[in-house]
């Protein structure tokens, strides 16, 4: 029998998460992640068709995908094919490919652009292909969805030649989870995606908006990195570009200290001194504590403005989706970045909200349009389906 499964891999600099999906179904059969890998406790743990824990101590990323193979033997799962998610592939790649000698290159020469995430994207595609030589493999980006936003959207106002000559451009990112909610919205509203526009908001431990038009994404809060835009966990979002020159001069830090600074010590955590977790800092709210309260507001108040902001792009709005683990699950943070938003035809439904959105169209606003929405992302499952696309376009 021929299956419909894909192994999706998500591989960081010492973990791989993995997702056996079937890609016709849309159900994830088997979900798991190998953690530390490289240090001497390396284990893996697994859950779905079956379930378990191994911990086969000092691993490294050829050993640990040939640890999930045995898993998913030993489970009795096939697939026919490899989706990787890969987080840069700059110009280059507008639309998921094949894995191939001539893209692997090319994935390669971009490696500049994500210096922490694509090489280890492509350890993850090598050591699949040593763990998996006869099974054909793909690669998702998550900058490719955003390759169809305009010039006036992608270029920084600065030296044309650092973007000419460089490539220095706003990039955007989260790609895979915009193209999911935004198409997954449509379908739920019952519209053709070529009709609608839309800003999805995917707030999660990185949060990105974007602004979708026609189901092209015409604008995005993340730029060259993923550390553009909207206030996130530990990241800070948009600063004074002056900033860096700021503190290494009155603080006597270093460029790496300051950029060390801005990707893990702001954002929601900088602000609070609490946690990175919005659940954490809601609780801590409700006791009364102010820092707490101010982590929330500044967050729901740049969104608001992010959210507006793009709007511009779009000319008019039909929906605002919210997904990611905050937008999917945090009421406060819908609740206050829907108040800050009446004069675009936003109007809060309470009791939709409290709910999680109104029946199975997950809206949480008065009115039909324009709406505010929840949609659940799965981007597994978007690779999934991407792969497939890919292998059998080759075939
Ligand atoms: P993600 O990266 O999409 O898995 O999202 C992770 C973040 O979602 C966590 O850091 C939490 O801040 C947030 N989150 C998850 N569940 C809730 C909840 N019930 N209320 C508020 N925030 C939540």
């Amino acid at each position: 029998m021929k299956s419909n499964n894909i192994l999706v891999i998500n591989c960081g600099s010492s973990s791989i998460k993995f997702s056996l999906v079937d890609f016709e179904a849309g159900t994830h059969l088997l979900t798991g992640q190998a953690e530390n890998l490289g240090a001497a406790d390396g284990s893996l743990k697994w859950t779905g068709v079956s379930s378990g824990v191994k911990k086969p101590g000092k691993i490294g990323h050829e050993e640990a995908m040939r640890e999930i193979v045995s898993v998913l033997r030993e489970s009795g799962c096939s697939f026919v094919g490899i989706g990787h998610r890969v987080v840069h592939g700059g110009e280059h790649f507008s639309q998921s490919a094949l894995v191939s000698p001539k893209t692997v290159e090319a994935l390669r020469a971009h490696q500049h652009l994500a210096p922490l995430h694509n090489p280890v994207n492509l350890l993850g595609i090598e050591a699949a292909q040593a763990a998996f030589p006869e099974h054909p493999q793909a690669m998702v980006f998550d900058t490719a969805f955003h390759q169809s936003m305009p010039r006036r959207a992608y270029l920084y106002p600065i030296p044309y030649h650092l973007f000419s000559e460089h490539g220095v451009r706003r990039y955007g990112f989260h790609g895979t989870s915009h193209r999911f909610v935004t198409a997954k919205a449509a379908e739920t509203l019952g519209r053709p995606l070529e009709d609608l526009a839309l800003v999805s908001a995917h707030l999660g431990n990185g949060c990105s908006a974007t602004a979708v038009l026609g189901g092209k994404s015409m604008d995005t809060t993340m730029g060259l990195t993923p550390l553009e835009g909207l206030v996130m966990g530990t990241r800070s979002g948009d600063v004074d570009p002056s900033l860096h020159k700021y503190l290494c001069d009155t603080l006597n830090l270093n460029l790496d200290e300051v950029s060390s600074i801005l990707n893990k010590q702001s954002g929601l955590l900088g602000l609070s001194g609490i946690s990175n977790d919005m659940r954490t800092l809601l609780e801590a709210e409700a006791k009364g504590d102010e820092r707490a309260a101010i982590a929330v507001e500044v967050f729901c108040y740049r969104l608001a403005k992010a959210i507006a902001g793009l709007v511009v792009g779009l000319g008019r709005l039909d929906a605002l989706i919210f997904t990611g683990g905050i937008g999917e699950n945090s009421k406060p943070v819908r609740a206050r970045t829907l108040a800050l938003l009446p004069f675009l035809g936003l109007h809060l439904d309470e009791a939709a909200n409290e709910d999680h959105g109104r029946g199975d169209r997950g809206i949480i606003t008065r009115g039909d349009s324009p709406c505010a929405m929840v949609v659940a992302t799965d981007e597994e499952l978007l690779i999934a389906r991407d792969t497939a696309r890919v292998l059998a376009e080759k075939s």
